[in-house]
């Protein structure tokens, strides 16, 4: 490998290297642009997904204490019927208690999943350990604590059993008090159950403000339906009796509706949040009139019959029945409240979800593109331009005998492969022009033969071959040529070099080499160190000269002409050639010297 193309292989490298490292840093800024869009994305699915999950973990607590609230009515119902009538009563608290069981058991099954409805509705109290749960994002929900689900299902029990004997009783035998203290313990196991709910919100605080402040009125919706419903049964003791009603379940009644009025005022005020429900607005008008108006109208009613003589227009049932009614709107209006708002949480997740999955697929794209584009920069550009300069790096050190192999499809890489082609033909062009001024440089015009700058080259490749014998070399000058050319003109004198070059050739074998040394002077190089061979090829050469009459052109005149020789032997290595040459001229000389027409010997 020759020092350019090592140099070209090191810039190669280089180069490859240099356009990784600008890969990695543009992948890397890819990379972290993406990190900061998609993590406070990522953050906000989180929390979209916890308040979705929180909601729906609310609405299984409201839902289970409307159950609870709801569950007086049968059982004020059963407690004023008399023992033989009671199928009907009995099955339909029989129902609402197995509604109860079931969501209670609901509520404290965990885990709680984040996407679907809450498994596990068997009938039942909450488990002993049921001490938390954990929600779909994997985040620790503390549950209600076992105690307080524990203190509200026993609550609940003792109140059932109380409601149970009340009603196993024959009419006569069922006391005011006794009736009165079922009734405040199903007051008592909804008060228990209240905790459950302050806790599910104070669960929420840590999510969005807007979660909280929609829970809350969501529990105060439920507390509405709770503390009507509490106005009747704090008096349906006496009424069941058909007795004047006790100075002190007024009261407890009158403290219930002024919660009930209050809370109506707070809802009233944050009527801006159910803006987004269709139905929310004609339903709270519908509470206006059916429980405000209807409801409380029936309730002042009994209380003033109550109050002046226990003699009731309407009995316990009736009364619960048509109370019961006129709350309705109420219990729709929470379902409808809580599912706008679990719409809205779950729209908030699921446009969070979106968001994320564009950020992170146009990261992806992104790389994507990065990764081709270095490949096409690599196969299309890169790649071709190595190859070109090779191809240039080779034209220069080997010609236009250089290889040109395609660089590919790309229109510019065609361009490209167009220039290098072209510029090998003219590489190729000027070689040849070349090798012919070589070749006419090195060859007589006059005769035709090689010069002696022909004759230096040979000697040189010899030297440097193989071949260590050494060779004869004979210096042929024409005696008295100037006199030709002074008696028959310089054209007679070509024409008698262009004569004597012929003879000489025409004596000589293929593998000797004759030269035009200057002038008239000729010079012959055989590939031998015989020198007694060399001498008799001079012998041969000077006997042929002097048989030969050369006839001038135009004219019938002859001449003849005779030629001195000088012969010597030598190496044409290590500088033996200037020796040789040397001995030979000087040898030359001698026969001159020595009267012309003779070959002298070194
Ligand atoms: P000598 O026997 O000592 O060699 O005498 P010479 O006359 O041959 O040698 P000299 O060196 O005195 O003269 C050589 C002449 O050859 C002189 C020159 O004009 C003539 N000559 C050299 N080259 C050419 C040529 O190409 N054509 C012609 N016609 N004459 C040439
Ligand atoms: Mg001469
Ligand atoms: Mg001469």
């Amino acid at each position: 490998m020759t020092k350019r193309q090592e140099a070209a292989d090191r810039n190669q490298a280089g180069l490859e290297r240099k356009i990784w490292h600008a890969s990695l840093v543009v992948g890397f800024c890819v990379l972290g642009f993406a990190v900061a869009l998609i993590l406070p994305a990522y953050g906000v699915y989180r929390q979209t997904s916890r308040d979705a999950a929180d909601i729906r973990y609310f609405r299984q607590v409201l839902d289970t204490a409307i159950l609870i609230s709801h569950e007086r009515a049968p059982a004020n119902i059963l407690m004023s019927t008399p023992p033989d009538d009671q199928a009907a009563a009995r099955q339909a608290l029989q129902d609402a208690r197995h509604a109860t069981d079931q969501a209670m058991a609901r509520l404290a099954a965990p885990p709680l999943p984040a996407g679907g409805d809450a498994p596990g509705d068997a009938p039942g109290d909450a488990p002993e350990d049921a001490t938390g749960g954990v929600t779909g994002d994997g985040r620790a929900r503390p549950l209600p604590p076992v105690a307080l689900f524990r203190r509200a299902a026993a609550r609940l029990r003792s109140a059932r059993r109380d409601v149970d004997h009340i009603a196993a009783l024959p009419p006569g035998a069922r006391t005011t008090q006794g009736v009165q203290q079922a009734v405040l313990g199903m007051i008592a196991a909804r008060d228990a159950f209240q905790d459950a709910i302050v806790i599910a919100i104070a669960t929420s605080a840590g999510g969005s403000h807007q979660l909280t402040a929609y829970e809350t009125v969501g529990a105060m919706i439920v507390d509405l339906r709770d503390y009507a419903g509490r106005t009747v049964s704090h008096i349906i003791a006496p009424v069941i009796a058909r007795q004047p009603i006790p100075v002190a379940d007024l009261a407890d009644s009158d403290s219930a509706r002024g919660r009930v009025l209050e809370l109506r005022r707070l809802l009233l005020a944050q009527r801006g949040l159910f803006a987004d429900s269709a139905a929310a607005p004609a339903l709270l008008d519908t509470i206006q009139t059916d429980y405000f108006g209807s409801g409380l109208a029936l309730l002042d009613r009994v209380i003033a019959e109550g109050r002046q003589s226990g003699q009731y227009t309407i009995d316990a049932r009736d009364l619960t029945r048509r109370y019961v009614a006129t709350m309705n709107s109420i219990e729709h209006l929470s379902a409808v409240f809580i599912d706008q708002i679990a719409r809205h949480f779950e729209i908030r997740r699921q446009q969070a979800l979106t968001h994320l999955a564009w950020i992170s697929i146009a990261t992806c794209a992104s790389l994507l593109v990065l990764g081709s584009l270095l490949r096409t920069i690599r196969v299309s550009v890169l790649r071709p331009l190595l190859v070109a300069r090779a191809i240039i790096i080779d034209l220069a050190e080997h010609g236009s005998q250089a290889p040109l192999p395609p660089l590919g499809p790309s229109h510019e890489m065609h361009r490209l492969s167009e220039a290098l082609s072209w510029l090998r033909d003219s590489l190729r062009e000027r070689e040849e022009r070349t090798a012919v001024l070589q070749r006419e440089a090195e060859r007589d015009p006059l005769t035709g033969l090689w010069n002696r700058r022909a004759l230096d080259r040979f000697v040189r490749a010899r030297a440097r071959g193989a071949d260590k014998r050494g060779a004869c070399l004979m210096l042929v000058d024409i005696d008295h040529f100037k006199r030709i050319n002074d008696r028959h003109g310089h054209a007679a004198g070509d024409e008698v070099l262009r004569h004597f070059a012929g003879l000489l050739k025409s004596w000589l074998r293929a593998d000797d080499i004759l030269v035009r040394f200057g002038g008239e002077e000729f010079a012959i190089l055989l590939m031998t160190d015989d020198l007694d061979a060399a001498t008799r090829v001079a012998q041969m050469l000077k006997a042929a000269i002097e048989r030969t009459a050369i006839t001038l052109p135009g004219t019938d005149a002859t001449l003849r002409v005779s030629a001195s020789f000088g012969l010597a032997r030598g190496a044409l290595r290590n500088g033996g050639w200037d020796s040789l040459l040397k001995d030979a001229d000087t040898q030359l000389y001698r026969a001159k010297e020595a009267g012309r027409n003779r070959i002298s010997i070194a």
